[in-house]
């Protein structure tokens, strides 16, 4: 016999918008609305769903600045402060579960997208590659086309802070 859990195993984390963790022990230590690192406001549940953060696991030595998840457990939104990788992973999310997609526009779009993924460089002639993805997705995935739009949001904001470094 399977018995159900009567409580999780982890602790609820608070997170930033840019992925800072301030706590993985939301339970035990409250957090300030803002991000002390970054300014940016945190989150103390799933911005989609509203169900709790994975933080730290019980009886894992807690209080320790662990990585914030990418996904929520709960509804499977991607968070605002994956990776590349894991806005890669909420795209073809979406272009699997998309009843409307043929098999062939499906794995085309797959393709692209993880060639485009795999370079890093985010220069103006990569942007400009997302942005043909983009309103491919636009006619061919509407859901798809809302996951993968982070991704431009995303490179505008390294081409932003290089040329402000420069
Ligand atoms: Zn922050
Ligand atoms: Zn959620």
């Amino acid at each position: 016999m399977i018995m159900p859990a009567t409580r999780p195993t982890y602790w609820s984390a608070a997170v930033c918008r840019r992925g800072h963790v301030a706590t993985d022990i939301l339970d035990r230590h409250p957090v300030e609305p803002h991000c002390e690192r970054c300014g940016a406001d945190i989150f103390k549940a799933c911005p989609t769903c509203g169900g709790r953060i994975r933080g730290a696991r019980y009886g894992v030595v807690t209080g320790q600045l662990s990585a914030a998840p990418d996904f929520c457990g709960a509804c499977g939104s991607v968070y605002s402060w994956t990776t590349r990788e894991g806005l890669v992973y909420a795209i073809e999310n979406k272009l699997d579960s998309d009843a409307d997609l043929s098999d062939i526009d499906r794995e085309l779009l797959r393709k692209r997208i993880q060639v485009l993924s795999q370079d890093p460089s985010d220069s103006a002639k990569i942007m400009g590659r997302w942005i043909d993805v983009l309103k491919e997705l636009a006619q061919k995935s509407p859901s798809a086309l809302k996951a993968a739009l982070p991704v431009l949001v995303q490179i505008l904001e390294v081409r932003k802070a290089l040329s402000l470094g420069s």
